[in-house]
């Protein structure tokens, strides 16, 4: 498939549309060029700490406008995978207050403390985890269904700083319980569905473009989905060099890549 036959772009935003508080150069360009196109994009982050309001406002304060809709989290894809393949409502939830809202909003309860009615763990990338948490948290996931909204071990601040997310904490859990998540984000085939499916589009019309190799580009490349890397965030050509993971298209950046859709 060529970038013209793409439909909808998916776009990691964090290290493709901007580096911490600054708009990548030529990206408002991007975006334009696809709606002139007639073509669509959605932004999607594996982040499940912010609610959609944050990444909103963020955008707006760089000059790109965007709507709820525009936006699909891991939260998102998470809570249609719950809906989906399970009759599960009582959760025992690790998570910020937003991922808290969405999920009560969606229809879930979430308990707070040790209760016989918690059905499932579910993990998001919580900043306000406390031991506590984590202990309750490793005790039902002996007994319950275990379901994690994404994968990645480091969230990248500025100035090439990270913040651990939520792999650290998976990682945690399964030294103390041997048990390992049901993962729901980028690379993982749940996210993809739960956007096509929430979208209405099918896996040929949408094309994955981001800086991240083993969520963004493995995602594509683990499930049939046109894959585009980006060199403006994290991967560099070496690190591409030295993976197994292959991306369909590898561009500096998403202006280069507006020349080809
Ligand atoms: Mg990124």
């Amino acid at each position: 498939m060529t970038l013209k036959d793409v439909k909808c772009f998916l776009l990691d935003m964090d290290g493709t549309i901007y580096l911490g508080d600054d708009l990548i150069d030529g990206a408002r360009e991007f975006l334009g060029k696809i709606k002139a196109e007639g073509k669509e994009y959605i932004f999607l982050t594996n982040n499940s700490s912010k609610n959609k309001e944050a990444y909103i406002q963020k955008l707006n304060k760089m000059g790109i406008n965007a709507l709820d809709k525009d936006i699909f989290t891991s939260g998102d894809a998470t809570i249609y995978y719950l809906k989906k393949y399970t009759k599960f409502k009582n959760i025992f939830l690790l998570g910020t207050p937003s991922l808290e809202e969405a999920f009560i909003e969606a229809g879930f309860n979430v308990i707070k403390e040790r209760s016989a009615d918690i059905e499932c763990v579910v993990m998001g990338f919580d900043t306000t985890l406390t031991y506590e948490k984590l202990w309750i948290a490793c005790d039902y996931i002996r007994e319950v269904p275990y379901i994690a909204t994404h994968p990645d071990f480091n969230c990248p601040l500025e100035g090439g700083k990270f913040m651990p997310d939520i792999g650290a904490m998976i990682a945690f859990i399964k030294a103390s319980t041997g048990k390992e998540p049901v993962v729901i984000g980028k690379p993982k085939e749940y996210m993809l569905e739960a956007i096509l499916d929430t979208y209405n589009l099918e896996k040929g019309d949408v094309a994955m473009v981001g800086d991240r190799l083993y969520t963004d580009i493995k995602m594509g490349y683990d499930l049939g989905v046109t894959s585009v890397l980006v060199l403006s965030g994290e991967t560099t050509m070496d690190d591409y060099n030295e993976s197994e993971i292959r991306a369909d298209y590898i561009f500096d950046s998403v202006k280069e890549l507006k020349e080809e859709i």
